[in-house]
């Protein structure tokens, strides 16, 4: 019956330090292409190839040390397709009062667990070369924002040294025709500057450069003062409007011009982003010991699966049209809220519009 079945069955008896074959069917010669049945109490030696001899005698050995059944793959190192000599053991003690007196082999073709470990091989190399390319990307990324930080800030710097001179005519009579471009030339350089100072500052946030420098500071007078700043991109069809549910100072210990920062792209976002216009609205208010900055806007909102995307460095979402911006804002203004022990959240609607609120935990009163 047992020379009928598909799979090698062969039986060893266990002696002292050796292991000698006992019984084999057919398949097991042939799979472990043996050229003829070896004879009862040949030796492993004698059995199996050289080149399997030294792991079989392992395999049997641990199964007689562990008394529990162990496996034993033939093409374990070779992942190359070996011809037929693919084979997989599967050694099991048996036991005579209490003594591991034999050694049950089954034997099988293994070209399927082969063909398995070679797509996990394949697959395997495939993520590590993807994980390299990604990483060299993003190695990419930063070096790309070190440099291009800092060779656009001189420019940028430059312009608005000169635009400053010609708006204040120190290089002569502006002419009429000049005049209405001036404030959009500034405009421009504005936000040149910003897109700079942003990617400085990321690029500072990686390197681990970025180091804050705190100051004791009112957040209502530095958010009032940053709505102003914004009222400049903002169009006559946005309404601004400070809504300050305090009364009073919120004193923080933190760095104003980082904090600037935050607060201005979130207000720059607010404006940007509702290209329809409408109301603009920067809220202020505490709750226990935090404070709470949120800027709030009626315009094309987000939808809800993006939303996990907004703080991903270099991520913008799709309807942004021809509105300029790095995907750079946002990740950053949320990083710096995280330095100062604050955070950024956001909720929206798409189509109704959006409210982003910054955290900061006020300064303790000593009493
Ligand atoms: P960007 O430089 O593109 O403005 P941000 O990091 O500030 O980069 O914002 C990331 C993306 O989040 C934007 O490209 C935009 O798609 C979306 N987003 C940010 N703020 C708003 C908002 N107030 N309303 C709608 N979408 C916004």
């Amino acid at each position: 019956m047992l020379e009928a079945l598909p799979v090698g069955i062969g039986l060893f008896e266990v002696l002292d330090d050796d292991f000698r074959f006992r019984y084999g069917n057919r398949a097991l010669a042939r799979l472990l292409m043996l050229e003829r049945m070896p004879s009862d109490g040949q030796s492993v030696g004698d059995v199996f190839r050289r080149d399997e001899q030294s792991a079989i005698i392992e395999l049997f050995r641990l199964v007689s040390l562990s008394r529990e059944p162990q496996s034993y793959f033939a093409a374990e190192s070779v992942l190359e397709p070996a011809g037929d000599q693919i084979w997989n053991i599967d050694a099991y003690p048996v036991f005579t009062a209490g003594r591991v007196s034999y050694i049950m082999v089954l034997a099988e073709q293994a070209d399927e667990k082969l063909q398995a470990r070679q797509r996990e091989h394949l697959e395997a190399n495939r993520l590590r070369q993807k994980a390299d390319h990604l990483a060299s990307l993003e190695k990419a990324k930063s070096e790309f924002l070190r440099l291009a930080s800092h060779e656009l800030r001189a420019p940028a710097a430059m312009l608005g040294g000169y635009l400053s001179m010609i708006e204040d005519e120190s290089l002569g009579r502006i002419p009429e025709r000049l005049r209405p471009v001036l404030p959009l030339l500034k405009a421009k350089i504005a936000q040149i500057n910003l897109l700079a100072n942003e990617m400085v500052e990321a690029a500072r946030l990686e390197d681990g450069r970025l180091q804050l420098k705190r100051k004791r500071i009112d957040l209502r007078a530095l958010f009032r003062a940053s709505l102003t700043a914004a009222e400049q991109t903002a169009t006559p069809k946005h309404r601004l409007r400070f809504d300050d549910r305090t009364g009073h100072e919120l004193w923080v210990l933190a760095d104003p011009m980082r904090l600037e920062i935050v607060m201005g792209n979130l207000l720059d976002n607010a404006i940007k982003y509702s290209p329809a216009g409408g109301e603009v609205t920067a809220q202020v208010s505490a709750v226990g010991g935090l404070a709470l900055l949120s800027v709030r806007d009626q315009g094309i909102g987000i939808a809800a699966e993006d939303m996990s995307r907004l703080f991903v460095r270099f991520s913008r979402l799709t309807p942004y049209g021809d509105v300029p911006g790095t995907g750079l804002g946002l990740y950053l203004a949320r990083e710096l809220a995280r330095l100062h022990g604050g955070d950024i959240v956001a909720a929206s609607k798409l189509g109704k519009g959006s409210e982003f609120t910054l955290s900061l935990p006020l300064e303790s009163i000593k009493k």
